[in-house]
């Protein structure tokens, strides 16, 4: 398209009346709106739009509109785009370039912003960047629902003249927002972010429910950063708000996807975003992927030694008419699952319900249960696999509740991880273990080594080595005879934590284990980086019931490997003789599971070891 600028009329005309107006009205916002509506009228648009850069690179926002049929402007909707964006007006020379409906083909955004202003009967389509000191700082867009319909040079030629006025006023039309909207703008948008707060959130997307179409699908997204307490309280409350403001940026990722955003409070955000029709369940999980993979690398550039991940809940809006907050609950349940199950993101579902209840429940009797007594541990015996020697035992943790029923820690430790209790109760279970050892020292018993388990919530504390020191040195255990188990997933969550933890233990003469190898990301290169006493091989590998082939070969090449660094390696969950009998063949060291001895009673292990000694 040729930007031509003919001279004609109602250019004139509108250059006259802008400076009229604008010099005469004490209302900027009203002014403006009021020349939109003037090209408009002139020229038969349902739709004009100004659309401004709301940061540095990745947003655009609707800032002044005007609707043909009157509708009240949707004003901060906020798209997404990429560097495409620029590029674009450059590859085609310079900044004063049209673009119009045709380009689509080179810009997919278009189509996005087509989509954010006006669903339903944009025929036509053109939009002019503006451009503010050499930068581009917006877009004006002007629809027809005219079919078919080509704007005219003499169309263009006002659009063009439209875009002067604006750009020769754009001074004045950011300050005045900046300085009459600073009230809207402290009692709407959160200050760090400058999203919506949650108040403004509500009422807009309310309206954008109501107004949008029926067919169209919505999705809400409540999200928040793990850890970022700590992180705050390590790196101070300005490096907060700084990945607040990398959380906000990372909201670019959802391309072309129409949405509203707002910040609760503290690190917690909601997401109104327009999906597509038939979008499932999968590629909701793939976005929450690429947005956190993003968000995290952005964290790591200015923090290189942190991993900040979000966990988020994801509720499908399948009843525009039920209220907003119903999904924020729902999409908050979701959430809080994600959490401690340790994953990214989750859907709900109504069964989260449920176990979010037993979950609350859980977490309301854990203090009473501790005093009560009713925890302790049973003991687990490991193998020497050839010699069929027990060569030590894991302390595994139950729970017996006052009515009788017993509980497993896979239906507790995680949500004691997400309150902290797990903070008292591993403590607790390690004092047991102390008692039972100092027990058989003093009846001069031989001795097994005991492992315990060390969960992730720990690791963040800087003193949590010494205060197990003070404790085990307190019931006056020497350090060799525990173990200290740490699961392999914590070493690529929380790496730096985890090994200092491990050189800590190591230091301190206790004995080091890599739990799990093998169950998440199975890097090997933990195994060169660290160094530790044994590698605890997954029951996954074994969990086909019959090893397979490739995991024959997986194994074998992981003890050789562990050997030739000298480290030992047991293998968990040998249920059979089958399974025991190959591991011989592949020269695995120790092994622990089902077919030699499940966990016991700390008495049956006594009388198991009494017996062997005999
Ligand atoms: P883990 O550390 O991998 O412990 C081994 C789990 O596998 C135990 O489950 C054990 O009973 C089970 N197991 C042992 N042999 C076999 C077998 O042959 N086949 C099968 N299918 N399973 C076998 P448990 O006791 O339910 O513990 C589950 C997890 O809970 C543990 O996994 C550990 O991560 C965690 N845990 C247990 N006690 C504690 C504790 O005191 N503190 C912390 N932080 N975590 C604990
Ligand atoms: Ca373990
Ligand atoms: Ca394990």
């Amino acid at each position: 398209m040729q930007n031509t600028i003919s001279n004609n009329n109602f250019s004139k005309e509108l250059a006259h009346y802008a400076l009229e107006y604008m010099s005469s009205c004490n209302d900027f916002g009203q002014a403006v709106h009021a020349l939109l509506e003037k090209v408009a009228l002139q020229y038969k648009l349902n739709h004009i739009a100004i659309l401004e850069n709301k940061s540095k690179l990745s947003y655009l926002a609707v800032t002044y509109e005007w609707y043909e049929d009157g509708r009240r402007p949707m004003l901060n909707h906020v798209i997404s785009y990429s560097e495409q964006f620029e590029d674009f007006f450059l590859d085609r020379n310079g900044l004063n370039t049209f673009i119009t409906y045709e380009d689509n083909i080179y810009f997919p955004l278009l189509d996005s912003i087509k989509l954010l202003l006006n669903k339903e009967n944009t025929n036509s389509f053109t939009c002019i960047p503006l451009i503010f000191k050499d930068k581009k700082v917006g877009l004006i867009t002007f629809e027809s629902s005219l079919e078919d319909y080509k704007f005219t040079d003499d169309e263009f030629s006002s659009f063009y003249q439209l875009k002067n006025i604006l750009e020769s006023y754009y001074f004045m039309l950011r300050s005045y927002r900046e300085t009459a909207g600073l009230l809207k703008q402290v009692t709407m948008y959160d200050s760090i972010t400058g999203l919506y707060n949650y108040d403004t959130f509500i009422r807009e997307s309310e309206s954008l429910l109501r107004n949008a179409s029926e067919d169209s699908v919505f999705a809400l997204f409540y999200a928040d950063i793990i850890n970022f307490k700590y992180f705050n309280e390590f790196y101070g409350y300005s490096a907060g708000d700084e990945v607040l403001k990398i959380f906000k940026q990372s909201l670019s990722t959802f391309h072309q996807i129409t949405m509203l955003a707002c910040r609760i409070f503290s690190d917690y955000f909601v997401i109104l975003a327009n999906v597509d029709k038939h979008i499932d369940e999968g590629r909701l999980y793939l976005a929450i992927d690429s947005f956190n993979k993003y968000f995290s690398e952005k964290v790591r550039i200015q923090y290189p030694d942190t991993t900040l991940n979000v966990a988020v809940g994801m509720n499908i809006i399948t009843d525009k008419h039920i209220g907003i907050k119903t999904y924020i609950d729902n999409a908050n349940k979701a959430r809080r699952r994600a959490k401690s199950v340790s994953k990214r993101g989750i859907i709900y579902n109504e069964t989260l319900d449920h176990e979010l209840k037993r979950n609350i429940l859980i977490s309301n009797l854990a203090d009473d249960a501790l005093r009560l007594g009713e925890f302790y541990f049973e003991l687990q015996p490991k193998y020497h696999l050839k010699s069929r020697q027990v060569i030590g035992a894991e302390a595994l943790v139950r729970w017996k509740r006052s009515d009788g029923t017993l509980m497993y820690p896979n239906e507790f430790i995680p949500v004691f991880e997400q309150n902290e209790f797990i903070l008292k109760l591993d403590f607790y279970i390690y004092g047991k273990v102390c008692e039972y050892l100092r027990e058989r020292i003093r009846h001069g018993y031989e001795i097994k080594p005991i492992s315990v388990n060390v969960s992730r919530v720990h690791l963040r504390l800087e003193e949590f080595v010494n205060n197990v020191i003070k404790l085990v040195d307190f019931h006056k255990i020497p350090h060799e005879y525990l173990e200290f188990e740490i699961t392999e997933s914590i070493f690529l969550e929380n790496a730096k934590d985890a090994q200092n933890a491990m050189i800590k233990f190591k230091n301190a003469g206790f004995k080091v284990s890599m739990d799990d190898f093998g169950a998440g990301y199975s890097s090997l290169n933990l195994l060169k980086n660290l160094d530790f006493d044994i590698l605890k091989l997954d029951k996954e590998f074994l969990d086909a019931g019959r090893i397979h082939k490739k995991e024959e070969i997986v194994i074998e090449s992981i003890i050789n490997m562990a050997k030739k660094m000298k480290i030992v390696v047991l293998c968990e969950g040998v249920e059979t003789k089958e399974q025991a009998d190959l591991l011989e063949e592949l020269h695995c060291d120790l092994v622990q599971g089902y077919y030699f001895g499940k966990p016991m009673s700390s008495e049956k292990f006594d009388s198991l070891m009494s017996r062997i000694e005999k």
